[in-house]
């Protein structure tokens, strides 16, 4: 007898759909290919603590992770107010507080003429009188700075938020994807900095990021479990392999296995599609197809640092973006700063900070010197630290998807082979865009496709 639903992937995706439907009544499985459900959203144990290792907060926007959470009676909890800093020509400065994706709201700023430069300041400020072109819904994010605010704008403080919270160029991305309504709020407004004010306003009050006491990794653990409680099957260590159309809905095999189901949900990446496989069914080959031209994914690795308190000359900054490509960290964390449960698990005598790095970059062996490098490099202190100073590291090695946005190109293929299968449905962050506020809506909304 045939399921109601399969769902491929235990990531937050997965995970949200399962239980979305499972809610509603539907017969789940959820698979799961490696030991754990969470995908990116992992743990490491350092020094006696369970910290993140890969999302350690979420975008309030939606309120649905928060909604989520609540369900599962996980406290939720806002980061410390703290400003974050950027390091830009070999120097940090403060990140404009008032800005949306680094662009500034305020061209008065307190800190803006030390990033900027006078004669990055004085173009950015020509976004005041500059005309505003009768067609920009299709600029990218980087051509729509550009042309409103100039280089320095994008090089100094847009460029290193959109590579470390979306991995992503900002030539990559159109700018109504990271900023829906920005073609209409400009015109309306007549200036970047008053279309970004308005957006501003319409954002709900509070911080814009939140978290759950004892950390995100903590929402799939709970979600497991609820799962679960539901009847619903949650199968880990099972990798599906085989995914084929059948007489009634879908059958897929894993190593010792089998089973069907009426609909499924793939809620894994492109770069996880091997199951499709070599069929003679068409639209499933040329879904393959598709998946296999997806863009490849970026490695990614976190590094945490649990270091004697002291060494650090200040303690009240949310972190540092590097706004120049290179071979170190691309962005720290003061994990402990930004957050009290992190503050009391380390104790009074230790501090908490993350670092991340592209893929390729840290070994076994020379991670520890090129944490405690950066980490100083990061904070601003003099000189490197001394060795002694590190109570406990892990580093942590995550494969993010490239998002759909990445490519129009690889987007439209996968949409119409996924269209002409009936049953079949796609989420996931490589589909919808990176971040759980995103991910958990997506999910939500292909639950309620399926029942
Ligand atoms: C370093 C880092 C930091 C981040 N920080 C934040 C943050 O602070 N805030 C935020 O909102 N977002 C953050 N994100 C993004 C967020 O973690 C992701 O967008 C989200 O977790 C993606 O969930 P997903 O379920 O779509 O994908 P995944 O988590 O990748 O899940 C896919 C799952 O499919 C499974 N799978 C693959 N093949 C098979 C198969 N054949 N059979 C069965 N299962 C299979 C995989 O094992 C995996 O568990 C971060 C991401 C990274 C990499």
């Amino acid at each position: 007898m045939n399921l109601d639903l399969a769902v491929i992937g235990g990531g937050m995706a997965g995970l949200v759909t399962a239980r979305t439907a499972a809610r509603a009544g539907a017969d789940v499985v959820l698979l799961e290919a490696r030991p754990v459900v969470g995908g990116l959203v992992g743990w490491h144990w350092v020094a006696g603590i369970d910290l993140d290792a890969g999302a350690e907060s979420f975008a309030t926007r939606g309120g649905h992770v928060a909604a989520l959470a609540e369900e599962l009676d996980l406290p939720v909890v806002t980061p410390r107010p703290a400003p974050a800093r950027v390091l830009h020509a070999g120097r940090l400065h403060p990140l404009p507080a008032t800005g949306v994706l680094g662009i500034p709201t305020d061209l008065e700023a307190p800190g803006l003429l030390e990033v900027l430069g006078p004669a990055g300041l004085d173009r950015a400020r020509a976004d005041l009188s500059l005309p505003i072109e009768p067609s920009t819904a299709e600029l990218t994010l980087a051509e729509l700075v550009t042309s409103r605010m100039g280089p320095a704008v994008l090089d100094a403080l847009v460029r290193p938020i959109v590579r470390g919270v979306h991995s992503a160029e900002p030539e990559q991305i159109a700018a109504e994807v990271l900023l829906p309504g920005i073609a209409a709020r400009l015109q309306a407004a007549g200036s970047l900095t008053g279309a970004l004010r308005q957006v501003r306003a319409a954002a709900p009050a509070g911080s814009a990021v939140a978290g759950i006491d004892g950390g995100v990794h903590l929402l799939p653990a709970a979600l497991e479990r609820d799962l679960s409680a539901r009847g619903a099957r949650v199968r880990t260590a099972s990798p599906v392999r085989t995914l084929r159309r059948g007489a009634d809905g879908w059958q897929l095999t894993g190593d010792t296995w089998q089973l069907g189901a009426r609909q499924v949900v793939l809620a894994c990446p492109p770069q996880a599609w091997g199951f499709l496989g070599e069929s003679d069914d068409e639209d499933l080959t040329v879904l393959a197809a598709a998946g296999r031209a997806w863009p490849e994914p970026q490695t990614a690795d976190l590094l945490t640092l649990v270091l004697r308190a002291g060494d650090l000359p200040e303690h009240d900054r949310a972190g540092t973006l590097v706004a120049e490509p290179g071979h170190g960290a691309k962005a720290l964390t003061y994990t402990s700063a930004k957050w009290d449960w992190v503050a009391r698990a380390a104790g009074g005598d230790r501090v908490v900070l993350r670092l991340s790095y592209a893929g390729g970059i840290l070994t076994a062996g020379t991670q520890a010197e090129l944490g405690l490098r950066d980490a100083a490099r990061l904070t601003g202190t003099p000189g490197p630290w001394p060795a002694e100073a590190l109570q406990g590291m892990a580093r942590s090695t995550l494969h993010p998807p490239a998002p759909a946005w990445a490519s129009a190109a690889a987007r439209e293929p996968v949409q119409a082979a996924a269209g002409r299968l009936v049953g079949l449905h796609l989420t996931g962050a490589w589909w919808c865009g990176t971040g759980l506020a995103a991910v958990v809506a997506h999910a939500t909304r292909t639950a309620g496709e399926t029942t």
